[in-house]
């Protein structure tokens, strides 16, 4: 059971808000002709939309995933999603600091299968960004979780550093894995302007009760050209049951689009976004421009493409689909594999480096002959 703060129930202004209540988001209407179609309950948020400001809003949920009261809206007028009401930023702040990681994971540190999947995870989004960047530039990891990422950055040959909210996991990150993570929200975090190549954002945007702000801080903290690679779980995926899309703790849903056009308000050009195999999860490599943008992106179309998704993702659909079939057999796969793969590893540092190993040996990583290190050596 989460415990992030209630949010439903908390907003002052609850009495004088014009807006209709219902257990169902989408109310069906009845039509002379016979057919029936869903039409969105409209309210007033409290949060306005962090793109576009506005407050006139959809519901599109009223429950999270754990069935637990939770008021989900979209902005008709650019698709981006979020709880609202939720709870204030200090609450928000306490509960990461303190409790995340406890609802979670269920351990105030990273147990060993923790970290082989964060290890063989790290590995995958280490490929990708090695790919993007030239070895030896500088990289922050918000939310760096047990130090995974940077572990595997550090492997190849990036001057990685981590920050993380939760004490326990930034402290598991420099005793464990010797890796340079400090314990701290963003808002905290001392970085020099200008003095980094890369910051990477894997699973936290969507914690962040300002991801406008968040980036242009970040931007403040890249060089010229610099990217901001971020991953958040994909509002349009239709791999897990409908009543899982929503979770408290996610307090903005976002799919490619609104997260490309909060990038470019905040002084970013999209080098490209992307999804995950199953559609989950969606990716946007961002590129610091030399001019700040200041006016939203137009997103028109977006709202409708979402809703359109979220509707048609019925029970009865996803019963009928593949996805009921396939998750829990790669769970299992997973399960399985992973007990194989923690046998005869005792540290988590054995466990990072026989991950990184496995991915040179089967190719996912390949060998980078770094010409200057070579032409160096031969002289
Ligand atoms: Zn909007």
């Amino acid at each position: 059971m989460c415990r992030l703060p209630q949010c439903v129930g908390n907003d002052p202004h609850e009495a004088n808000r014009p807006r209709v209540r219902t257990c169902n988001p989408l109310t069906a209407v009845e039509f002379e002709a016979g057919y029936r179609f869903m039409v969105p309950v409209q309210t007033i948020a409290t949060v306005p939309c962090e793109l576009c400001e506005n407050q006139n809003v959809e519901i599109v949920a009223t429950q999270d995933r754990d069935a637990s009261p939770l008021q989900v809206v979209l902005c008709p007028q650019c698709g981006l999603v979020w709880n609202d009401p939720r709870p204030s930023a200090e609450a928000l702040a306490a509960y990461y600091r303190e409790e995340y990681r406890q609802d979670y994971k269920g351990t105030l540190e990273p147990k060993p299968r923790h970290t082989l999947r964060a290890a063989r995870v790290a590995v995958e989004r280490c490929r990708q960004l090695r790919d993007n960047l030239p070895r030896g530039e500088a990289v922050l990891d918000l939310g760096a979780g047990g130090g995974e990422v940077v572990y595997v950055l550090r492997q190849l040959g990036f001057p990685a550093s981590g920050i993380e909210p939760n004490a326990g996991y930034a402290r598991f990150a420099r005793e464990r894995l010797q890796v340079p993570v400090t314990s701290g929200s963003w808002q905290e975090a001392s970085v020099e302007p200008g003095s980094l190549s890369a910051v990477t954002l894997f699973h936290v945007m969507e914690h962040l009760d300002s991801p406008l702000q968040a980036m242009h801080l970040i931007r403040g903290w890249l060089r010229t050209g610099g990217l901001l690679w971020i991953e958040v779980p994909n509002v349009e995926a239709v791999c897990q049951a409908p009543s899982h899309r929503f979770h408290r703790a996610h307090l903005y849903n976002f799919n490619d689009a609104t997260l490309g056009a909060l990038g470019r308000q905040a002084g970013f050009e999209v080098v490209r976004t992307f999804t995950s195999a199953d559609g989950g999860n969606v990716t946007a490599v961002l590129r610091k421009t030399g001019i700040p943008a200041t006016t939203a992106p137009s997103l028109t179309g977006n709202a409708n493409h979402i809703r359109g998704i979220i509707q048609a993702h019925t029970l009865l659909r996803h019963c009928l689909s593949a996805a009921p079939f396939i998750r829990p057999l790669r769970k299992l796969r997973q399960r399985v594999s992973e007990t194989i793969g923690l046998l005869g590893q005792k540290t988590p540092k054995e466990i990072l480096d026989r991950a990184i190993q496995e991915a040179f040996r089967s190719g996912v990583l390949s060998v980078v002959i770094d010409l200057s290190e070579l032409a160096a050596a031969a002289i």
